[in-house]
């Protein structure tokens, strides 16, 4: 119970597709088809610097539920 993560994910709207993420963190963002970056795991995410992760705010924290990453469209 001491170690609660927050979930993270890439507002797509705002990540230009740089990469930077996954270089700084590569066990925890990766680039998906679209060339957006996606969250794999959250609590490396976390362990990386969490939103600090990426220069152009797209890494946001979503605290509560876990979301998916997945757009079901
Ligand atoms: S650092 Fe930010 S803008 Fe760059 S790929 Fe990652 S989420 Fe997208």
């Amino acid at each position: 119970m001491d170690k609660t993560y927050k979930t993270y994910k890439v507002n797509k709207d705002k990540c230009m597709g740089c990469g930077s993420c996954t270089f700084s963190c590569e066990e925890g963002m990766e680039m998906g088809a679209d060339n957006k970056a996606k969250v794999i795991s959250s609590g490396k995410v976390e362990e990386c610097g969490g939103e600090t992760l990426c220069p152009y705010g797209a890494i946001e924290a979503v605290n509560g539920a876990e979301e998916t990453e997945e757009n079901d469209e």
